[in-house]
């Protein structure tokens, strides 16, 4: 599962994905990560079985944990199935089945680049 990890000023210079990786024994995957000096906003893949122990792990260390169950919303009134969700996307959310556009919303790492690039401006984040 996806895991966003909002990282509030004051601790953005600790280790806290190595502190808790040594915590939890857990491979997390880094599959986006947007840092500066005074925040940052990460998204991990963790193992299911291990994502409870991450969670709290991360919280006790003062950041904000979201689970990215549905990071994109289509408005499928307005979708006209035309695919440019399918090239844009870097992680292979969408795809087309049977000449519709599907998606798979475990791929998505809230990049935005879709929400960008829809001419129907039918995609949105969920932003929590
Ligand atoms: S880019 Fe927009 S209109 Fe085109 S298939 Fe994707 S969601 Fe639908
Ligand atoms: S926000 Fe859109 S382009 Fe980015 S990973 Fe998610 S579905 Fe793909």
């Amino acid at each position: 599962m996806k895991l966003m990890l909002h990282v509030a000023p004051g601790i953005v210079r600790h280790p806290l994905i190595a502190s808790v990786i040594l915590e939890t024994e857990a491979l997390v995957n880094i599959e986006r990560a947007s840092i500066n000096a005074v925040s940052g906003e990460i998204v991990l893949e963790v193992p299911p079985e291990k994502v409870q122990e991450v969670m709290e792990a991360f919280e006790r260390r003062g950041v904000r944990v979201v689970p990215l169950e549905i990071p994109v919303i289509r408005d499928e009134s307005e979708c006209v199935n035309c695919g440019a969700c399918v090239s844009i996307c870097p992680t292979g959310t969408f795809r087309f089945e049977d000449w519709r556009v599907v998606a798979d919303s475990g791929k998505c790492i809230q990049c935005g680049a879709c929400v960008v690039g829809c001419p129907q401006r039918a995609l949105k984040l969920v932003l929590k």
